[in-house]
């Protein structure tokens, strides 16, 4: 039990992704969703989901007068999406990584961006960029009472 508790106050940050239109429609979710798993890291909220416009100019409110917001927020509105919570030791950073960089020409092969998207417009997922916009994200998409709160057994294994 000891170990247990230890493991859990290590655990507890946890980040916003979404797998956009385009990675839902190239058949991307499953493999997006266990890359995170393999890692270690908990599942802790999760839908399909097609939103607002108005939702996502909210979601994307810091790049707003940017030349792309317009294209985006179309974007992100043109189908569903999967909007995600993880939790785990700095997943907002290392959930990034994962990820790769804003452009998929700077992103490395066995990121998710490197290996699966060529266009910044179409870059198959989102991440939350620091623990603070994580809270706004999972604030914006998901309600208080879908965010499950329940203890992974193998977490003595993942975390020292
Ligand atoms: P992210 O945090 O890595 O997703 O990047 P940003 O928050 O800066 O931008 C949000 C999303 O807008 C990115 O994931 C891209 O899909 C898109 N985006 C960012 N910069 C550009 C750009 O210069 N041109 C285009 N077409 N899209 C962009
Ligand atoms: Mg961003």
């Amino acid at each position: 039990f000891a170990a247990f508790s230890r493991a859990m106050s290590k655990s507890g940050e946890r980040t916003f992704l979404a797998v956009k239109p385009d990675g839902v429609q190239r058949g991307l979710v499953g493999d997006i969703i266990s890359r995170f798993e393999k890692r270690g890291y908990k599942l802790v909220a999760l839908k399909l989901q097609q939103v607002s416009e108005d939702h996502l100019r909210k979601h994307y409110a810091d790049l707003k007068g940017k030349p792309f917001f317009e294209g985006l927020v179309k974007f992100m509105a043109s189908g569903p999406l999967v909007a995600m919570v993880w939790e785990g030791l700095d997943v907002v950073k290392q959930g990034r990584a994962m990820l790769g960089e804003t452009n998929p020409l700077a992103s490395k092969p066995g990121s998710i961006r490197g290996d699966y998207s060529i266009d910044m417009g179409r870059n198959i997922c989102h991440g939350s960029d620091s623990v603070e916009s994580a809270k706004k994200e999972i604030e914006l998409w998901f309600d208080a009472k879908d965010l499950c709160d329940y203890k992974k057994a193998n977490d003595v294994w993942v975390y020292e």
